[in-house]
């Protein structure tokens, strides 16, 4: 079911966003070598409860954490472990979410842990640039392929995959609701935006191909060539100009020149 938010819970969104860029902001000084993502995840719900809201993923369809801690060649719903310590060079994406008085907000960065090769380093980078390029088509009256449209018209000329097994998603209450967010251009051109409609878009982008399977632990997904893959997710408010993203601090708003 899509939802269009009042004003009111709008602003509650608005305060769970806040809570979730501070959060993954606040981590981002963990993230070196030596550092098990099992103790990534902890520190991220003590963040996520230090703030007095809930960690969403927690127990979400039985998930055991409330980060995903996606290494390398995972690329999403990487399940924390004593056993996977991060090494120089590694990439790492973080995608959690938040409960503030029952609203949820979902964001996801990816990290580069120490100094990481060019090649992945520019993967990282174009991947939450396309994110950008993505929102600008985000307003209303616009439909949501068109947002799916622009982040592969930018990816596609790097020669990188776009993951087509998962997508972005409406937000709200629930952390997914409608509509389904892709990523890549559908022969449908979707549901049209409106005011007040609060979307996450999530693009999950790999070095080669755009192929994935899920592997034995039932939850986390991998490249099938591999190869790294980046991951980088904010909710966003749709409005009729540009969009404004929940999820970011101020200053990196100001910084990406977005609302
Ligand atoms: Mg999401």
């Amino acid at each position: 079911m899509v939802t269009i938010k009042s004003d009111k819970e709008i602003q509650l969104m608005r305060e769970a966003g806040l809570v979730l860029a501070k959060v993954h902001s606040e981590l981002e000084q963990y993230v070196k070598p030596g550092i098990s993502t099992y103790e990534l995840d902890a520190i991220c719900e003590k963040l996520i409860r230090s703030h007095g809201c809930l960690p969403s993923f927690k127990g979400y369809e039985g998930f055991p954490a409330s980060a995903c801690v996606s290494v390398n060649e995972e690329v999403v719903h990487g399940i924390p472990s004593h056993d996977r310590v991060l090494k120089e060079g590694d990439i790492v994406s973080v995608d959690t979410g938040v409960i503030w008085k029952g609203w949820q907000s979902d964001a996801a960065r990816t990290h580069k842990v120490g100094k990481v090769s060019g090649e992945v380093s520019d993967l990282v980078d174009r991947t939450r640039e396309s994110f950008f390029v993505g929102i600008k088509a985000a307003v209303a009256g616009n439909h949501v392929n068109d947002i799916g449209r622009a982040i592969e018209d930018f990816i596609i000329p790097y020669g990188y995959g776009i993951v087509e097994a998962l997508v972005g998603h409406g937000i709200g209450q629930e952390m997914h609701e409608d509509p389904e967010v892709p990523n890549f251009t559908c022969a449908r051109r979707g549901m049209k935006l409106r005011s007040n409609m609060t979307i996450a878009v999530e693009p999950m982008i790999n070095m080669g191909t755009w192929d994935v399977a899920e592997t034995d632990n039932g939850w986390t997904f991998v490249t099938t060539d591999g190869l790294p893959s980046a991951h980088y997710e904010n909710t966003i408010l749709i409005r009729e100009g540009e969009p404004e993203v929940l999820s970011l601090l101020p200053e990196e708003k100001k910084f990406y020149g977005v609302l």
